[in-house]
């Protein structure tokens, strides 16, 4: 390391000591406090938060790409396999110009936290690429997308790691990632990864599948507090693949959706905003605010006075400087992250109900598993047969960490990692490990 990256890494940990706030916007940091503090409560000892406070392998890889004009870029890319004690791991890839090391390995701990709630067979794993897809012309996002498999083929596969879409991928991305890794290895792979289109072994139900979850566990929680969702008002940050179909499932279902926001503002209207044609008029990253001239910010979108918030962005967005300004009495994550860990503790402490992200947003790896499953066995399931498993699957989930929260005593974030760390713990003390 240079003698410049030693003095910034100190400058870092002397800022982070000095303000402890400053820590629980590293997303890496915070998930091990919470893990740690799981495995205490699930009588583990230090060998096995050793063992789970990083993941097992990070691969970095630097993939070069020639782009339209003539010019090579080098990008950078990650593969994180958190623990594979339990089956291969699973898990998004992300194409996104502020992923980062600390931010890929803590999303591939989350995934293993989910599929211990969701019990699926898997291990956690995360992939990210720095890049702007916003930017880049679909031939060279396709020869990044190529190089990257190139890159990660060695560690990836249907019984060793499988990627998924993440944050600005989607099912074309998954196609040609299929497409290399099946020329390379030389035989049709498509468990290798998931998300696909429906024609290359995609699933029924698979791009809805994140947006059901999290519809279900409001479902769930609003029962928990006597809130009907017909006429219930909800505010959704996020207009994303997970954010749209979630605010077109609610609004369905009679919900009043007042608020939603992409990435450069928010709409607001108390009376309730005309979904269908804001979907229509979306772009495929989830853009839609720029066609209205009276926005609001999307700070101002998540004080808003509502019933349900649902965080569907980005991460780190409630945090101690405007958690007690929520007004909704339950928030449920449906992105990765979005609440920090003092916010946490203040919507706690102010008896707000909060759907942690990796029990909310279990619902798109859960049908990733139904489509592995089926490209395994060779014989697919219709949507409904889908829908029924998946139901299925998140009420159980959310009545494990919700029945855990209320037993031990503690938030639903604490509780969804004890459910969620404890099949890994016991998977890889009974291998050996610990
Ligand atoms: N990227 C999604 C997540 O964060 C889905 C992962 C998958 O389907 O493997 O849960």
């Amino acid at each position: 390391m240079g003698k410049q990256a030693t003095a910034e890494k100190q400058i870092k940990a002397e800022k982070q000591s000095e303000n402890k706030i400053e820590e629980s916007l590293n997303l890496l940091a915070s998930t091990q406090i919470v893990i740690k503090e799981a495995l205490g409560k699930l009588g583990y000892n230090e060998e096995m938060y050793e063992l789970l406070k990083e993941p097992l392998r990070m691969l970095t890889v630097r993939i070069p790409v020639r782009m339209d004009d003539g010019s090579v870029e080098i990008f950078t890319g990650y593969r994180a396999q958190h623990n594979d004690a339990v089956g291969p791991t699973k898990g998004g890839v992300r194409f996104h110009p502020e992923v980062d090391e600390d931010e890929v390995k803590a999303l591939s701990m989350w995934m293993s936290l989910k599929c211990g709630i969701a019990d699926l067979p898997y291990g956690g794993g995360k992939g990210g690429i720095i890049c702007d897809p916003r930017q880049m012309s679909l031939g060279e996002l396709e020869r990044l997308s190529r190089g990257y498999v190139r890159a990660i083929s060695q560690i990836v596969g249907p019984t060793k790691d499988i990627p998924a879409p993440d944050v600005y991928t989607n099912s074309q991305i998954m196609a040609w990632m299929m497409d290399e890794y099946s020329r390379i290895r030389e035989y049709d792979s498509p468990g290798f990864i998931t998300g696909k289109p429906l024609v290359l072994g995609g699933s029924q139900g698979r791009e809805k599948a994140t947006a059901q979850g999290v519809v279900i566990c409001i479902e769930q929680a609003a029962k928990k507090r006597d809130i009907t969702i017909e006429g219930a008002t909800v505010v959704i940050q996020g207009f994303g693949n997970a954010g749209s179909y979630l605010a077109k499932f609610l609004h369905d279902a009679g919900a009043k959706v007042i608020g939603i926001s992409d990435a450069y503002g928010a709409l607001h209207n108390p009376d309730g905003l005309d979904i269908d044609y804001l979907l229509d008029r979306r772009d495929s990253f989830g853009t839609v605010t720029n066609l209205f001239e009276h926005t609001i910010t999307n700070e101002e979108l998540l004080e808003l006075e509502c019933d349900i918030l649902v965080p569907a962005a980005i991460s780190s967005q409630i945090t101690h400087k405007n958690a007690h300004k929520i007004k909704a009495s339950i928030v449920v994550e449906a992105a990765n992250g979005p609440t920090t860990l003092e916010a946490t503790k203040i919507l706690s402490e102010r008896g707000v109900l909060l759907v942690p992200d990796v029990l909310a947003s279990a619902g798109g790896v859960t049908v990733s598993y139904f489509e592995w499953v089926q490209n395994n066995q060779g014989f697919y399931w219709s949507e409904e047969e889908i829908n029924e498993k998946l139901r299925a699957v998140i009420i159980k989930s959310f009545n494990h960490v919700y029945n855990t929260a209320e037993q031990r005593k503690v938030n639903m974030r604490l509780a969804a990692y004890m459910v969620g760390a404890h099949k890994m713990s016991e998977a890889s003390r009974f291998r050996g490990w610990v």
